[in-house]
């Protein structure tokens, strides 16, 4: 089919019912009917289903969509087929269907009525399955939640790892990634393990203005602090996000207790109990969910109005994620974090028992939530700078919603500091992570300075009339405005970069303000 005979905006009002694209969608339809690799990034409710389904609709041919969730590519195909007279035109070709079933599918896509086929990776590897896809037509493959294929990403699947080898069995057909989370890191991963470096790639912003980011010390008094927080959000829906399950369970007791209409929902619940709580959450029966990180999955509620994390998350992309789910609906959306670095010792105990390589992926992406948290620079930018966005804190949408904006620390000019930090990462070589530069910079020796005679240099202890606290916040702030760069491919080597070494040349103002400090803390075992 010729593309340019397509009009895609009759074609959107036929099938979708909408008289227009949102945001990216256009351009990334128009790059799949024209047969190209295409790339797309794009934040949950961006509207991603439609960037293939649309063109899966109109080529020849039959689709194929990866999807890791068995009920998420229920709900599409539901979804689908609610928009054609022909319950054909979407399947899903998994293992529980029986002999009888798969007939029809392999039926209905010889026939050319399925345009959209959706499978979930360890169905493809099926050498039956391969067969039989590489003798019909096939328009395109499309790779939802694509981060999955890398380690870097809050959810790594191995099975992702297969996927290029299997596409490239089933023909010369482009190859379509979709994400709704990606750090240039799992960027680079995706394209590159999808053997896809040159495709089109589409970005949406990750900004959300009504968002507001806070995050406060956690301290016993935590539970009253909670319900002061609910009582004041009356009557409006909120999650609570938990690490354990038994947290989960005594949390909402507590607000059962306390007058606020909360249920739990955790994987250590019957099916049952959890649909059930889902629901009555969905129908506003009760205000709050009290949950693991089980909970949220194809959640769409949109009037979600807080959503608070009683203990860190494990990365800043899963907390991205998670407080996503507030404010879909463009309303407030308020989202709490409470931090205390004792969290992040159980959080890298309990990861210690994992292989090395995931121990240290795990160590500095859990590094980034502890940045995130003590910074006291504005957290919409920091935020959106891991993934990869530029954002004007004094302009750019939403600049005032954060705490840290709002009652900002004093900031005391920090140029001559800039300067020595920058030098010391370029005459050490570009070999030290933070730890290293800030030990340099005070004058501090272990085993690596002394492996590499750093103490013998003239700069060891050029710093050291600041503290180790003053050099990590300096370093934070530099990074996010692009003085240095974090190699995460080697755990966080930092790098001069182009703009930092042109600072070193010509030196301006630099205002900083110290992190936070956060102390008080609280006891408990982390059982997931
Ligand atoms: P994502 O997969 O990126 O999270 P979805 O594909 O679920 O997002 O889309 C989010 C919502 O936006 C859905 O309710 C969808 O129907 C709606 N939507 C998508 N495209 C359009 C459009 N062009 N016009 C209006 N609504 C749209």
């Amino acid at each position: 089919m010729n593309s340019n005979e397509i009009d895609i905006h009759k074609e959107l009002k036929k099938y979708f019912g909408f008289g227009q694209f949102k945001g990216l969608q256009e351009q990334v339809v128009k790059s799949i009917i024209t047969q190209n690799n295409t790339f797309v990034i794009m934040p949950t409710g961006g509207g991603k289903s439609l960037c293939y389904q649309l063109p899966a609709l109109i080529k020849d041919g039959t689709a194929i969509v990866v999807s890791p969730l068995i009920a998420l590519m229920k709900n599409q195909v539901d979804a689908i087929r609610s928009l054609s007279s022909e319950n054909g035109i979407a399947h899903v070709l998994n293992s529980s269907l029986t002999k009888t079933e798969i007939a029809q599918v392999k039926k209905d896509i010889v026939s050319g009525i399925t345009k959209l086929l959706y499978v979930a990776p360890e169905s493809l590897t099926k050498e039956e399955y391969i067969q039989f896809l590489r003798s019909v037509p096939l328009s395109f493959v499309a790779i939802d939640e694509a981060h999955c294929i890398s380690e870097w990403g809050h959810d790594f699947r191995p099975e992702y790892r297969n996927l290029r080898t299997i596409i490239k069995q089933l023909g010369d057909i482009p190859v379509i990634g979709l994400t709704a989370t990606a750090t240039p890191k799992v960027q680079e991963d995706i394209l590159k393990n999808l053997d896809m470096v040159n495709a089109n790639t589409f970005k949406a912003s990750f900004n959300r203005p009504n968002l507001f980011y806070e995050v406060r010390t956690k301290t016993k008094n935590i539970e009253s602090d909670i319900i002061r927080f609910i009582k004041q959000h009356k009557g409006k829906s909120g999650i609570i996000y938990c690490l354990s399950r038994k947290k989960v369970e005594e949390i909402a007791q507590v607000l059962q207790v306390n007058g606020i209409s909360a249920v739990p929902y955790h994987a250590g619940l019957d099916a049952k109990t959890r649909a059930k709580h889902q629901d009555m959450f969905l129908m506003e029966d009760v205000d709050v969910v009290v949950a693991t990180i089980a909970f949220g999955m194809g959640i769409d509620k949109p009037d979600v109005r807080f959503v608070i994390h009683h203990d860190i998350p494990k990365s800043l992309e899963s907390y991205y994620q998670e407080t996503g789910r507030a404010g879909r609906d463009g309303g407030e959306g308020h989202c709490l974090a409470y931090y205390s670095y004792k969290d992040v010792e159980k959080l890298e105990k309990f990861m210690s028992g994992k292989p090395v390589a995931e121990q240290e992926i795990g160590f500095a992406l859990l590094q980034e939530v502890v940045a995130y948290a003590e910074t006291s620079m504005s957290r919409r930018k920091f935020l959106l700078h891991y993934f990869g966005e530029e954002f004007d804190s004094e302009t750019g949408e939403g600049a005032d919603m954060d705490d840290n904006v709002r009652n900002p620390k004093k900031k005391v000019e920090a140029k001559d500091q800039v300067v020595k930090l920058l030098k010391v990462v370029r005459d050490t070589k570009h070999l030290y992570k933070s730890k290293e530069i800030i030990f340099t910079l005070i004058g501090k020796i272990n085993a690596t300075i002394k492996a590499h005679k750093t103490d013998t240099q003239k700069f060891f202890g050029s710093g050291s009339d600041f503290e180790e606290r003053y050099w990590m916040a300096l370093i934070r702030q530099v990074l996010v405005d692009g003085y240095l760069s974090k190699d995460i491919e080697t755990y966080g080597i930092l790098k001069l970069t182009e703009k930092g070494a042109a600072f070193i040349q010509n030196p301006t103002s630099f205002m900083m303000s110290e992190d936070h400090e956060y102390n008080e803390t609280e006891d408990e075992a982390i059982v997931t």
